[in-house]
């Protein structure tokens, strides 16, 4: 098992963790299996998805927040009820494959951790899974 920890900047981002959980499947020693990826938190949020435009990130974003506006309809106490639906929308861990040792993605596509309550204090855990 492994972490990855790090500290969002921002209210709202999406952060590309590709290359770090690249460095986790290499220490792992994992060569063909799987990655699991866990988000511990409820404000924050795991998706695969493309990493190379980042105006794309901010249009998920923005299309979150016009999906689940801010305001005081909400009756959670944390005041934050937004966020947590929106981690809740985009879900709380994946899985991705494991082959020679490299992370089974396209070209465009990108492991993003999902940032809806920002700026906090981040982790994601790396479970490995060897193949039979
Ligand atoms: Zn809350």
């Amino acid at each position: 098992m492994e972490e990855i920890r790090f500290k969002t900047r921002l209210r709202e981002e999406m952060v590309d963790l590709t290359v770090q959980v690249q460095e986790a499947v290499r220490k792992s020693g994992v060569e063909d299996g799987l990655v699991h990826l866990i988000s511990p938190h409820t404000t924050g949020a795991l998706t695969i998805n493309e990493k190379v435009d980042p105006h794309l990130k901010d249009d998920i974003l923005t299309w979150f927040h016009e999906m689940v506006p801010e305001g005081t309809k909400y009756g959670h106490t944390g005041g934050n009820a937004w966020a947590h639906i929106k981690a809740s929308i985009v879900g709380a861990d994946l899985t991705v494959a494991v082959t020679k040792g490299k992370l089974v993605l396209g070209k465009w596509q990108g492991i993003m951790f999902c940032e809806f309550d920002g700026p906090r204090s981040r982790m994601v855990i790396c479970r490995f899974v060897r193949a039979a």
